[in-house]
């Protein structure tokens, strides 16, 4: 995935409480230290409902093509901390329209797509971006070289993630990349099971009935 680099980080609002921030129904609790231990500046990530279901919807119209291309998007949401680190909220995904270029390997979001994510962002009142979500149809989530060079140029801010999905997996494996504490991002790690988006679907469903 291809996009210009920008100069500035959009800040996402501080949260009052995590406590009155979890609190909707429907949303989905991921610890980020289940992946990578203590070494994530992002300790947790709470998915909402209506981000769940907009992903889902995006990425399976990207199934319908022959093949199967790359698809993306961005995130915008919420943030606060504790003492084991940041804590993001992913609340509204805003699709990449129109990209520039898009093939089972390569996405370019493209000048139209940027022109519609500064758009976005300032309609969507009380969040900021807070990451950025990508497929790789049939080869697994990790950050390419491309995709590491996007977020260091675009995503900078500690506590903004890089979400992959393979939905060509069949529970859409999901990586969720956070920066380490010395600044890196996590990447492709050995041994991680990754949270597949299906389960978080299905979690997102039966916490929205209590
Ligand atoms: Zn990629």
């Amino acid at each position: 995935m291809k996009i210009r680099s920008r100069s500035r980080a959009p800040q996402p609002p501080a949260l009052p409480a995590w406590e009155v921030w979890c609190a909707g129904p429907g949303d989905v609790r991921l610890d980020l230290g289940q992946y990578w231990g203590k070494a994530t500046q992002v300790a947790g990530v709470w998915i909402r409902r209506g981000f769940v279901t907009a992903v889902e919807a995006w990425i399976a119209e990207s199934m319908k093509q022959e093949p199967v291309p790359e698809t993306g998007g961005f995130c915008f949401g919420a943030l606060s901390q504790s003492e084991d680190g940041y804590r993001v909220s992913l609340e509204t995904f805003v699709p990449a329209q129109n990209p520039a270029h898009c093939s089972p390997d390569r996405l370019d979001f493209g000048v139209k797509a940027l022109l519609a994510l500064d758009a976005a962002a300032g309609e969507i009142a009380g969040q900021g971006l807070v990451g950025w979500l990508h497929t790789h149809p049939g080869h697994t989530p990790y950050l390419s070289g491309m995709d590491l060079h996007i977020h260091e140029g675009f995503f900078r801010a500690p506590y903004q993630l890089a979400v992959v999905i393979d939905p060509l997996t069949p529970d859409w494996d999901t990586g969720f990349f956070s920066r380490r504490p010395e600044g890196p991002m996590n990447n492709r790690a050995v041994g991680v099971t990754w949270v597949p988006w299906a389960r978080v679907l299905t979690l997102s469903e039966q916490t929205q009935d209590h």
